[in-house]
């Protein structure tokens, strides 16, 4: 070998084996294992240098320098996942023969590729909510959507037009999203508003309908995809995503995915789509104001005891029933747990110990489950007889069903109860999992280890009486292994010739011997075949539970279920929520209705119970107006959340209430943050109700909150008068609009349907009472200048505001600036010309009294209006 060679250090035989399998992972960041740590090189280590703020150090010096940075193996998670939200992909490369056994340079692989979409580790993911891969792609005028939480294995699949994409992508939340590479315009569309979704474009063959029906047969190992309730031909592009989901799947982990035991449509006919704003606004699972979850409906309803549980409760809050029968059945199951006390409590007590049995069995069937997820495994499965005894002992069919069907995996807990210890340590190369008793080998290879201790302490005795040395020690360290030990003042002579001299230290003199050397051998061979034992009695035990995977699965669905119904059982009793009346009527009716959140939140102030009554065709649209602070937006949102908790199968915050099932609710509230993405907060609001208008049916429930306040006066009121009147006439849906616009309020009188109602506030003095209550009737105030003042505006402001209103009220928007220059007074005559012509209109047909005017008189009126308000050049009569 030339001196020049073996100085590039790029070409030992180590550096050959990293540079060929990173060539393999170009766009990933490579963990590449050498003993006990994952070295980066190169451009890796930079930036795995910089992203992490670990120390660049170098392999060789001089010229060939490779820039190197390591993490340990054993905080190795913590880094990976660092990587891995700062956006990188990072290929897990190990050592996969035993180094003692290699001949030459050890046998290396990717065993594992992470990605955002396919974290599994424990302790990264929020246990309460799923972490989806997704796929999308298209077929004509359909798309197609594939999900998968690889952490539980959900796997699920649906087409939709592809114009709903933002809001199926929104309730999925992916983590990571894959699109094939031929860009599609209408779905890539859809992308601007996942802005922190991290895009991976995979082959366009990946998403190839029939390889990717016939990957899914073979994966699923099945003929064809029916047993799923899946026709390729009829779901081509839904088939197409979750093929190119599968193989992504598979390459990046490598490992057995015996948790991934179906694929299902997901029924989008049964649940209610609600759509992204209205999800926002109502902030069902996030808050609108930093989009965490504390503050959302869900953080405030949500007793589940379990990760399943919880995960269940998020997902049926997101997508409601729209029918009957899953609602009835919740509800009845939830009345049966609010009149049992005892059997709530004892089914919660029995549900608080069950681990995250979808997790768990995630890391099980990928080969990733230590000893002490088999452990919590076992002590799950501990609880499940106590609670099928109780379900057995339930009325209701949603309980007595599953108890009848419980499968409480006696035999799976008995399994690793008799094999593993109850405290087994994290690591599983280094002994100390399995119990005394399971295995005789095992037992035996450890008693010569306890033996030895004895043997140890008997050859001391030995040697101190055979050399009369009392200060004569046995000691043990990891680079001498076994050792006698004397102190340096010991007289040489003294020392037997048997005695190998190895090592000096300050005070002592340490020797072997050839009967020490022989026992130590022995020991820790025993000892290195112990630990090789335990690690194969482990994995045998973790691929026995493995093949139990679908009957765990089982179990743990039927777990979120019953801890689902059961803590809605719980906040209904915990905030005396009614059990609601939900039939095929269109009735809307509630009785002392609550905010479920303001409710909970509002601290000291007691919370103003409302009624609400919506009844089509005699009542279906309510025209909300009240100053601002009043609890316009409070009322209007919380009959939508009442609606939609009575939709999931759960009590509601209200006295009473009966609600005729909804399909959809739609939502046009607050300001949206739009605007960054370059809509202008009006064009959000139009955009959003246009699809309301387009969407919105007989039986579903519209909420509008001061709608057409991005623009002039003149335009907004004319279009929220539009909006309603077409919402009122063309669809008939139930409809509460709330606004600012009095005028409005006079719609009431113009359509059947249409009823005026106003939050009551008290004037005492100069001040308002906000009294938070709903009446009926119309408002002609709004308070505006009250709020100001209440917020801290300054006194000048506020008079000079006044000054203005005043003046506005007179003139109309047509005021001229002229006339509002400070300091000038309004001039009365002149002002009324400034009145819009239809509010004079109006008031000249309010003096009219039809019933005392001549038809000739009424002709002439009539006349006499058209000229003045329009044009007046009106052929004689
Ligand atoms: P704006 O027109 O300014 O948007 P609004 O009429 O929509 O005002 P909300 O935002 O609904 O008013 O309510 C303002 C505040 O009043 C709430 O934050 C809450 O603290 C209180 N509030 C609303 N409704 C009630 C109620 N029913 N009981 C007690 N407090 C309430």
């Amino acid at each position: 070998m030339s001196t020049k060679k073996s100085n590039n250090p790029d070409e030992t035989p180590m550096m050959a084996q990293y540079l060929a399998i990173k060539r393999e992972h170009p766009d990933a960041i490579l963990f590449y294992r050498m003993g006990d740590f994952y070295e980066m090189f190169h451009d890796d280590a930079r930036e795995a240098a910089r992203l992490l703020g670990i120390t660049l150090t170098s392999r060789q010096k001089g010229e060939n320098a490779i820039p190197m940075a390591g993490v340990p193996v054993r905080a190795a998670q913590n880094y990976l996942v660092r990587l891995i939200r700062a956006g990188k992909r990072v290929a897990v490369c190990e050592q996969v023969e035993d180094p003692r056994e290699a001949k030459g340079l050890v046998d290396r692989k990717v065993v594992r590729i992470v990605t955002p979409g396919t974290l599994t580790e424990e302790g990264v993911l929020d246990d309460r909510s799923p972490n989806h891969l997704a796929a999308l792609c298209r077929r004509r005028d359909r798309a197609g959507l594939a999900w998968l939480d690889l952490s539980t294995g959900a796997f699920l699949i649906t087409e939709v037009e592809p114009e709903k994409v933002p809001d199926e992508l929104g309730r999925i939340e992916p983590a990571e999203l894959l699109l094939p590479e031929n860009r599609d315009g209408e779905v890539e569309e859809a992308l601007p508003f996942l802005r922190d979704v991290p895009l991976r474009r995979c082959p366009s063959f990946d998403f190839d309908t029939d390889s990717a029906s016939r990957d899914l047969r073979e994966f699923f190992g099945t003929r064809t995809l029916e047993g799923f309730g899946i026709d390729p031909e009829r779901m081509p592009a839904a088939v197409a995503a979750a093929g190119a989901l599968l193989r992504y799947v598979q390459e990046t982990q490598r490992t057995t995915l015996g948790h991934i035991r179906r694929l299902r449509v997901f029924q989008r006919g049964n649940r209610m789509l609600l759509d992204r704003a209205t999800r926002r606004s109502l902030e069902l699972v996030r808050t609108q104001r930093d989009g965490g979850r504390e503050g959302s409906l869900l953080h405030h309803i949500d007793r589940t005891k379990t990760p399943m549980g919880a995960r269940l409760m998020r997902d049926r809050l997101l997508a409601p029933f729209k029918d009957l029968t899953p609602i009835l059945r919740a509800q009845e199951g939830i009345a049966e747990c609010v009149e049992k006390p005892s059997l709530r409590a004892a089914i919660r007590e029995a549900l608080a110990r069950i681990q995250d049995l979808e997790r768990l069995t995630a890391r099980l069937c990928t080969g990733r489950a230590n000893a002490r997820d088999l452990v919590g495994l076992r002590q799950s499965f501990e609880r499940l007889p106590a609670l099928g005894d109780h379900l057995a002992s339930a009325e209701s069919e949603i309980l007595k069903e599953r108890g009848a069907s419980w499968d409480d995996l006696s035999d799976l807990a008995s399994r690793i109860a008799a094999c593993l210890v109850d405290e087994p340590p994290v690591t599983l190369r280094e002994g100390g999992l399995i119990r005394e008793g399971f295995d005789p080998e095992l037992d035996e290879l450890r008693s010569i280890g306890r033996e030895g201790k004895d043997w140890i302490a008997r050859f001391q005795a030995d040697e101190i009486e055979r050399t009369g040395l009392a200060n004569l020690r046995i000691g043990f360290n990891k680079v001498f292994g076994y050792y006698i030990e004397l102190p340096r003042s010991t007289d040489p002579a003294l020392v037997p010739a048997r005695y190998v001299r190895k090592q000096t230290i300050k005070n002592a003199e340490r020797y072997v011997t050839q009967e020490l050397k022989e026992f130590e051998t022995k020991v820790l061979k025993s000892e290195e075949m112990a630990r090789d034992l335990e690690y194969n009695l482990f994995s045998a035990l973790r691929e026995d539970l493995a093949a139990g995977v679908a009957r765990i699965l089982d179990a743990s669905e039927a777990v979120a279920e019953v801890d689902f119904v059961t803590a809605l059982a719980e906040i209904a009793v915990e905030r005396a929520w009614c059990r609601p009346v939900v039939d095929e009527s269109l009735v809307l009716r509630i009785r002392d209705g609550r905010h479920p959140v303001l409710e909970a939140a509002l601290e000291g102030e007691p919370f103003v119970p409302n009624d609400t009554e919506l009844d089509p065709p005699e009542r279906s649209l309510v025209i909300l107006t009240g100053p601002n602070m009043a609890g316009k937006s409070t009322w209007i949102r919380q009959n939508a959340l009442l609606v939609l908790l009575a939709q999931i199968g759960s009590f509601v915050p209200a006295r009473e209430a009966r609600i005729g099932l909804v399909d959809r609710i739609f939502t046009r509230v607050g300001a949206a943050d739009d605007i960054a993405r370059g809509s202008s907060t009006f064009m959000v609001e139009m955009t959003e109700t246009a699809n309301i208008l387009h969407h919105a049916r007989r039986r579903s429930l519209v909420i509008l909150d001061e709608v057409g306040r991005g623009t002039s006066t003149y335009d907004g009121l004319s279009l929220a008068w539009a909006i309603c009147e077409a919402l009122h006439e063309d669809l008939g849906c139930r409809t509460l609009f709330a606004t600012h616009y009095h005028q409005m309020t006079a719609m009431a009188g113009l359509f059947r349907g249409i009823h005026n109602q106003h939050v009551a506030v008290r004037e005492w003095g100069d001040e308002i009472v906000f009294l938070h209550r709903i009446q009926e009737g119309g408002t002609d105030k709004s308070y505006g200048l009250h709020v100001a003042r209440l917020a801290g505006i300054g006194r000048n402001v506020l008079e000079r505001a006044e000054e203005i209103l005043l003046r506005l009220e007179e003139e109309g928007e047509a005021l001229k600036p002229g006339l509002v220059r400070r300091g000038s007074r309004p001039r009365m005559r002149q002002l009324e010309l400034f009145r819009p012509p239809s509010e004079r209109l109006l008031d000249e047909l309010s003096k009219l009294d039809p019933d005392n005017l001549s038809p000739m008189d009424a002709l002439l009126k009539l006349r006499e209006l058209k000229e003045k308000f329009a044009g007046g050049d009106s052929p004689s009569p």
